[in-house]
């Protein structure tokens, strides 16, 4: 870890504004004489405006500004080409952008060779759900040193429909980015439901949810998230109950985002139920974390793109966002690709233990020794290994193994030491070159080594890209907020995304291969963002616009998370301004919470 990351953060930095003002203009009348006669009092005119001109030009206090960005490049958000500009702040406001040269503010920031952006708005995060109300991660460092200044939360069917509530909570504590809220479908349906979820909801029930959607629209939500492809759900949630709850989301010119109801073999039934939501209730729609996953169903990408552009072509406003990472969560021991029956002795014991939160580190360690040391003794046993072959492969319609719900497709190999030579590889690629059953194959290497890590949820390079280009795909994560990492901290072993998918844009897919222009990547970061929610003052680097602002080197800027050591912070990002105020200072953290939970205004 670099030392760039000041730990514990230093106090709550003064306001800029209270130590430059322009002297009021009656101090200046007072050291007049009094003029008497018409022609004087022309005189007097004159010589006061001639006085107050030269103090305003020359006074270094006269400006009233809090900050000027000089010399930079700017690049909008608009998807335009940079061009040469200064931007000044007052309060919380960009108030100009052109050549200010000779003006003068309390903070004067010299961006010569940086680039300077409106703050990034990453447009899917889990950021409520993991940190941003916890005094541990209410900072979002991960996300502010990568100069993201907005995050959407209320991903995939979570979150909350308490948004004046979340407001006042985050708010009082302090959070170091902006929030935006959607409500998610899964607290709607269990605050009418209860524990019967299990089947359709009555008349009754669709119009309580509505009420409660209608409500926290009231209270300044943007739209609504549904997640259809999380178990419990996706049977049960229709889409005629999906119309019905995002009819109320169009009464407040609100928006839907989709954890769609399968990415998969299926992926293109998913994105026209999408589309037909949209279609039927007018509201915008996002295909969110938008995958084809499974080797056997990369090349979909191609056909669900040109299923949105036609549905584009007929007027319906769809769009999608990604993360930059060709696998999905969660990472995870080759170990857990093997399904134990469970009445096989020790390993339920061991397993209830390995969830108890209770329980501290080393002791969790230990007890995964010696889950692994138990579970190498059953693979040797043919009887053993028998079992639990047949249990992965067991199709069962509750609970089902990893492999049955995605097959060995699905996999990628992601860190491993001993076998080095299979890092990135796809574990049906791995089998079928050995010409063995998968099973096989992967008892073997947990024989051989037990600590592999593999990601599922795996993507093409080529289906990422494919839609990585397209116009209305923006950037996201899939991340949350965690806690401000020390130097001492223990390297993990994780998804590198919430560290890096704005930083490993603007490094790799700008920089290094040039599929993006780096001005379309900062539109994909910004406007379109801001644009699909009908966000009207930020995203853009204009006059009038929240000073949200992100300026950073354009030849070193880079992501530093791998999934061998995934809380590494971004590097190169120099200056993050959340609401008019600095919160990254020359590429360090300064202590400041300036985020707030922002609200969609009311028509
Ligand atoms: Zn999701």
């Amino acid at each position: 870890m670099s030392d760039r990351i000041l730990w514990p953060p230093l106090a709550r930095l003064n306001s800029p504004e209270a130590s430059v003002q322009a002297p009021p203009l009656i101090h200046l009348c007072r050291l007049l004489p009094h003029p008497p006669g018409t022609l004087n009092f022309f005189l007097l005119i004159f010589i006061t405006i001639a006085i107050f001109g030269y103090v305003a030009c020359t006074s270094p206090q006269s400006d009233g500004l809090d900050i000027l960005i000089l010399n930079g490049k700017i690049v909008n958000g608009t998807g335009n080409p940079w061009f040469y500009g200064d931007v000044a702040i007052k309060d919380n406001t960009i108030v100009a952008i052109g050549n200010l040269n000779s003006k003068t503010a309390a903070l004067v920031i010299d961006a010569e060779g940086l680039i300077v952006s409106p703050g990034f708005i990453d447009m899917h995060t889990h950021c409520d759900d993991y940190g941003l109300g916890e005094p541990s991660s209410n900072v979002n460092l991960n996300y502010l040193i990568q100069g993201v200044t907005t995050v959407r939360t209320g991903s995939c069917g979570s979150g909350t429909y308490k948004i004046a509530d979340t407001k006042a909570a985050w708010e009082e504590l302090g959070i170091g980015t902006n929030a935006v809220l959607l409500v998610g479908n899964m607290p709607v349906r269990e605050e009418v439901m209860g524990d019967d979820q299990q089947r359709a909801p009555t008349q009754t029930e669709i119009e309580q949810m509505q009420e409660l959607i209608r409500r926290a629209m009231q209270e300044g939500a943007w739209g609504i998230s549904t997640g259809l492809e999380y178990e419990g759900y996706n049977k049960v949630v229709t889409t005629e109950e999906v119309i019905a709850i995002t009819r109320p989301v169009a009464e407040f010119d609100g928006v839907y985002t989709s954890h769609m109801r399968d990415e998969a073999a299926l992926m293109l039934d998913a994105i026209n139920e999408t589309i037909r939501i949209s279609e039927e209730t007018g509201v915008p729609v996002n295909c969110t974390h938008i995958k084809a996953t499974g080797k056997l169903n990369w090349g979909l990408m191609k056909e669900a793109v040109a299923l949105i552009n036609k549905a584009r072509d007929r007027g319906i406003p769809v769009s999608a966002d990604q993360y930059p990472y060709l696998q999905g969560s969660p990472i995870g021991f080759i170990t857990d690709l093997v399904d134990i029956p469970e009445d096989m002795e020790p390993f339920d014991e061991l397993r209830k233990k390995l969830w108890d939160r209770e329980i501290s580190e080393n002791e969790r360690e230990q007890t995964r020794q010696q889950y692994v040391a138990e579970l190498q003794q059953a693979l040797k046993d043919p009887a053993k290994r028998r079992r639990i072959k047949a249990s992965t492969y067991e199709d069962r319609s509750e609970n089902p193994s990893a492999v049955v719900r995605w097959g060995w497709q699905d996999f990628r190999i992601k860190v491993a030491v001993k076998n080095h030579h299979l890092v990135d590889k796809m574990l049906l690629d791995i089998i079928q070159e050995q010409n063995r059953d998968g099973f096989d194959v992967i008892a073997d290497l947990i024989l051989e080594e037990p600590d592999i890590l593999f990601a599922s949820g795996s993507q093409s390079e080529e289906d990422m890209r494919h839609a990585m280009v397209q116009d209305w795909v923006m950037v996201s994560s899939d991340g949350g907020a965690l806690p401000i990492v020390k130097d001492t901290d223990k390297q993990v072993r994780g998804h590198p995304r919430e560290f890096g998918s704005q930083t490993i844009v603007l490094r790799k897919f700008v920089r290094e291969e040039d599929i993006l222009t780096l001005e379309n990547a900062v539109r994909k970061m910004t406007s379109l963002p801001a644009q699909y929610l009908k966000m009207n003052d930020r995203g853009l680097l204009v006059e009038g616009y929240r000073a949200d602002v992100t300026i950073f080197n354009p030849k070193t800027v880079r992501d530093n998370a791998t999934y061998d050591n995934a809380f590494e912070y971004a590097t190169g990002i120099e200056y993050v301004i959340v609401n008019g105020k600095v919160s990254v200072d020359k590429g360090q953290y300064n202590g400041t919470l300036n985020g707030k939970v922002l609200l969609k205004p009311q028509r």
